[in-house]
């Protein structure tokens, strides 16, 4: 067998982040033990942000201390600032050598301006600053591009432009992982291929690739990227995310159809096929959520394998 394909589930986050109605703590720990119990050990569990601007995060503390209490999680916190930094590892106490913090900023700047109100410099500044702390601090770090691809505002993105931003984000910290986001889910795997195969050669095995189904092309989007030399993947069980203010908008390629792609290819992820059908329906159910993704749906791959 070749090297395995590490999937990083993000349905807690990203998946349950723009669900109108607030998903109640419960749920989204009963989640998080559903995919560690299907054989996931990173996940994406919460978000330091304003409980004003995404109420559906207000919980992250709560989440983030259980998610941490299993043994060989690596539980991922979106902090978009300063102060999302301190309350992570306020949050994280003595277990923070077991979370991973997750940095974004955009590839172009309208996004980067839409999404946190700032210009790229700005952001890239703010950033590295924490990146220098959190190094101090011992706490791993994931570096997210979004719209590395493609933008809503400026469509697709010039590959030299992206590869620009990805030459400054890896000048940050020799040793920190990045990940390049197809945000809108309209890159092309052609795109996906050279991208990934130009960042590898210049600065090695450093990336992973975070992309959306919007598009129907997710799955096609991970085994480019895969072919390329990339080997961390974020995905969301149940397909669930996208937007209802948003029309259209959906989820990140769902983890049970990266699971599918990679057990064709002879690829091991390390999940329990069946633990994680379980995962993907419980996250499929939760009121509100924008569920998708192709494998539920698929009696034949009902079938325990
Ligand atoms: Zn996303």
């Amino acid at each position: 067998m070749s090297e395995p394909a590490i999937i990083s589930d993000v349905s807690p986050r990203d998946g349950l982040q723009s669900v109108a109605e607030f998903v109640p703590t419960g749920t989204k720990v009963a989640l998080v033990r559903a995919l560690y119990d299907a054989g996931v050990r990173r996940m994406e569990v919460g978000s330091f942000v304003s409980p004003r601007a995404v109420p559906q995060m207000a919980d992250t503390a709560e989440v983030l201390a259980e998610a941490l209490r299993l043994p060989g999680l690596e539980a991922t916190v979106l902090v978009p600032n300063r102060r999302g930094f301190e309350l992570a590892l306020a949050a994280a106490g003595n277990r923070a050598d077991q979370m991973r913090l997750g940095l974004f900023m955009s590839a172009t700047e309208s996004h980067n301006q839409a999404n946190v109100n700032r210009s790229r410099e700005a952001s890239f500044e703010a950033l590295a600053g924490i990146v220098r702390d959190a190094a101090s601090a011992g706490v791993p770090v994931r570096f997210n591009l979004s719209c590395t691809f493609h933008c809503p505002f400026e469509g697709v993105v010039p590959e030299p432009e992206a590869l620009d931003w990805v030459e400054r984000v890896v000048a940050l910290d020799p040793s920190m992982e990045i990940a390049l986001a197809d945000t809108t889910g309209n890159a092309a795997p052609d795109q996906v291929s050279r991208v990934f195969a130009r960042a590898l050669a210049s600065w090695g095995e450093r990336f992973a690739f975070h992309g959306h189904d919007t598009y129907g092309m997710g799955v096609a989007n991970v085994a480019a990227a895969w072919n390329a030399g990339c080997r961390v993947f974020d995905a969301a069980a149940g397909g669930i995310g996208g937007c209802p203010f948003a029309p259209g908008a959906s989820g990140n390629v769902a983890t049970e159809d990266v699971a599918w792609l990679f057990t064709r290819m002879g690829i091991d992820t390390g999940l329990d096929w069946t633990a994680l059908l379980a995962a993907a329906d419980l996250a499929a159910a939760v009121p509100g959520a924008l569920p998708g993704g192709r494998l539920r749906g698929v009696p034949a791959a009902r079938r325990p394998m």
